[in-house]
């Protein structure tokens, strides 16, 4: 049996001061192993985007232990969640985020060439390839439907080949038809790297499509079905 590539234990997290505080997360516990793909579902506002922020490290929980990827992430500094974020995390967003005055190529591999790469341009190139866009790589976001959009994101964030990749709703800007091929083409690339995948949807046929289905409300996860053993 090995070690879950993201275990939460207990976590607790209130965001905002005073009377805007909000308890989002209430004792939330989740084992994902490797390679296994998870689907969150639940309400507007029940804390599933704030979970995703708890793995990437991007929101420090108030109670509860924080294992990702072989690192606890409880007690690091900010230059380590930086560094363990680099290494291990790739994020895909519902409004894709992608920066508007660098081309497709640029968009994939600034964030590379910041983080030292080597050879940014080589690999942003590859990896715009890999999500058949190799006829967009000096097209501007604006230039881009939805889905071409979706489709850099999902190569900028897969670039750096991270353990771990969550997705935010990122059917949730599309229409039917383009949000299954951006689907088909996260659980493809996610089994062909053996990369984890955490994703938040409110499509249902979506999460059926995941190993591991999670639902919230109100801060907390309202049912967990039993770990399937991964057997070879
Ligand atoms: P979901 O993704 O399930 O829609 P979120 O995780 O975005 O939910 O938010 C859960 C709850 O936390 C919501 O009620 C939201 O308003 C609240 N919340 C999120 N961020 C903050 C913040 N920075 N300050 C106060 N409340 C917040
Ligand atoms: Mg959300």
């Amino acid at each position: 049996m090995t070690e879950p590539v993201i275990q939460l234990k207990d976590v607790s997290l209130t965001l905002g001061e005073g009377a805007s505080a909000v308890h989002v997360l209430k004792g939330v516990s989740l084992d994902v192993e490797k390679g296994e793909a998870t689907g969150i579902v639940g309400p507007s506002g029940s804390g599933k985007s704030t979970l995703l922020m708890v793995v990437a490290g991007l929101e420090r929980v108030d109670a509860g232990t924080v294992s990702v990827a072989g690192e606890t992430l409880n007690g690091k500094s900010e230059d380590q969640i930086a560094a363990f974020r680099g290494r291990n995390i790739g994020i895909v967003f519902q409004s894709f985020h992608l920066i508007p005055n660098m081309t497709a190529l640029e968009n994939v591999a600034v964030p590379l060439e910041l983080a030292g790469h080597p050879d940014p341009f080589a690999v942003a190139a590859r990896e715009l390839e890999a999500v058949g866009l190799s006829n967009r790589v000096t097209h501007y976001p604006s230039e881009l439907s939805g889905g071409e959009q979706q489709r850099v994101a999902i190569a900028r964030a897969l670039a750096p080949d991270p353990a771990i990749l969550i997705a935010d709703e990122p059917t949730g800007n599309l229409d039917q038809a383009t949000g299954r091929q951006i689907a088909d083409l996260l659980f493809a690339k996610a089994k062909e790297r053996g990369m984890t995948l955490l994703l938040v949807t409110h499509d249902v046929a979506l999460a059926g499509r995941c190993s591991l289905q999670i639902a919230m409300r109100s801060g907390r996860i309202e049912s967990a079905p039993a770990l399937q053993a991964v057997s070879a």
